[in-house]
């Protein structure tokens, strides 16, 4: 018998209501574990503050930011943080227990926490994004830590954000303690590699997959959605590999070349002028005609909730890549499935990231650094590993790659939870 709080009620097709229904799509395969799956659907611990800065008109700005550390279980919280006018405690609800699910995936020793700002530091200048990263930093700093719980980059943060943040724990705890984030500069506790993981991470699980489907990469059609640290790597590495990238759609708009875009153009251009600046290169067409645009694989790396029922009817796509985090709402999932396309989930397919923010812990804690051909060997192996895994039991119980990766992961969770008992 539990109580529901509040807090932990969805609202309608929410990031976090998508979140719970994945969790009971899993409940039928978790045998005698099941007993505890009420333990993932309630965060650990929820910290909301408020980050007051001084702007440099002199006025005072106050912002929320948020730190939610979903589960425990398996080691310290890991996750990132999020910059971004429309972030709630609801959505970083569901992106903390998403990194749960990811770490346990691909058998990380984390649980899974996550964190964001209601802001958009797009309106901030450097100083004051800076103040604002180091307030926020210094209010959630009674609940992070190298052992406790360890931030990382998401949306609109970078490792110069990273290394303002290690800096304000640093001075607050009165060392320098490098691996209390990950993502940081390089001569700053960074780790090589650590920039492109995530996209790398999505091409090696969509290398794979398309090779067990029969799409041949060399002249595959690739449509992507956001064009940030994910979308504009991932792009990159399947076009190395022979593909063809026919659309992509980022904030500022949809541009779409049949005969694929010039990467080595549209990259650079891109990160000034969004991907519209590229006008020269491709046609600019109205945003939602992105999802019928044809193509063989659809990689979705923006935001939550994108990949809608409807979109999900109109795509030509048989694979599905999710680098974003919750890009596919429960009721596509389905038309998906019943369409026979193939969806390759975030919490593997983003988990490239994750993957190398361990990598540079693991570094920080030693003082001593790897080279970049180690580290993309062990992350292709950790991913294709875990790739086959969840291949494995999705193939023996005939279900989604989704329902098979939470089942494995949910597994080792609720395992450690059994094992370690309630307290007290
Ligand atoms: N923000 C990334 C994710 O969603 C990386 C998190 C991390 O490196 O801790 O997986």
């Amino acid at each position: 018998m539990s109580e529901q709080l509040s807090f932990v009620s969805p609202t309608a097709n929410s990031p976090w209501g998508t979140y719970l229904s994945q969790v009971d799509r899993v409940v039928p395969y978790l045998g005698p574990l099941a007993r505890w799956v009420e333990t993932l659907k309630r965060p650990k611990r929820a910290l909301i503050v408020d980050v007051p800065i001084e702007m440099d008109d002199g006025s005072i700005a106050h912002f929320e930011g948020y730190r939610v550390q979903h589960n425990m279980s398996r080691g310290p919280g890991k996750g990132g943080i999020r910059f971004h006018p429309d972030v709630t405690l609801e959505e970083v609800m569901a992106l903390s227990a998403w990194m749960t699910i990811k770490t346990a995936a691909v058998n990380l020793p984390y649980g899974g926490a996550k964190g964001g700002i209601r802001v958009d530091p797009k309106k901030l200048s450097p100083q004051e994004l800076e103040k604002v990263t180091r307030r926020y930093t210094s209010e959630i700093g009674i609940i992070i830590g190298p052992h406790t719980d360890i931030p990382a980059p998401d949306v609109n943060t970078n490792a110069q954000i990273m290394a303002w943040m290690m800096d304000t724990y640093s001075m607050n705890v009165g060392g320098t303690a490098t691996g209390v984030v990950t993502g940081k500069p390089l001569h700053l506790g960074g780790s090589l590699g650590r920039v492109k993981a995530t996209g790398r991470g999505v091409f090696v699980t969509g290398r794979e997959a398309a090779r067990r489907l029969g799409i041949n990469l060399r002249g595959a059609r690739i449509a992507v959605q956001g064009f940030g640290n994910v979308g504009s790597v991932a792009a990159e590495l399947f076009a190395e590999a022979g593909a063809k990238i026919v659309a992509v759609q980022d904030h500022t708009g949809t541009i779409v070349n049949t005969n694929g875009l010039d990467l080595a153009k549209l990259v650079p251009i891109s990160r000034t002028d969004g991907v519209v600046g590229f006008k020269a290169g491709g046609d600019i067409v109205p945003n939602e005609d992105f999802w019928n645009t044809p193509c063989d694989i659809l990689i979705p790396a923006a935001l939550e909730g994108q990949l809608t029922a409807e979109r999900a009817q109109k795509t030509t796509a048989k694979l599905v890549l999710e680098g974003a985090n919750g890009p596919t709402v429960p009721q596509a999932d389905d038309i998906l499935a019943e369409r026979g396309v193939l969806v390759v989930p975030d919490v593997i397919c983003n988990a490239g990231g994750v993957t190398v923010s361990y990598f540079e812990w693991v570094q920080d804690f030693s003082s001593f650094f790897w080279d970049e051909d180690e580290i993309n060997v062990r992350l292709d192996r950790i991913m294709m590993n875990a790739l086959n895994q969840i291949w494995d039991t999705a193939d023996k119980h005939k279900i989604t790659l989704r329902t098979a990766t939470y089942a494995v992961a949910c597994e080792r969770i609720l395992m450690a939870r059994q094992e370690r008992g309630l307290y007290p």
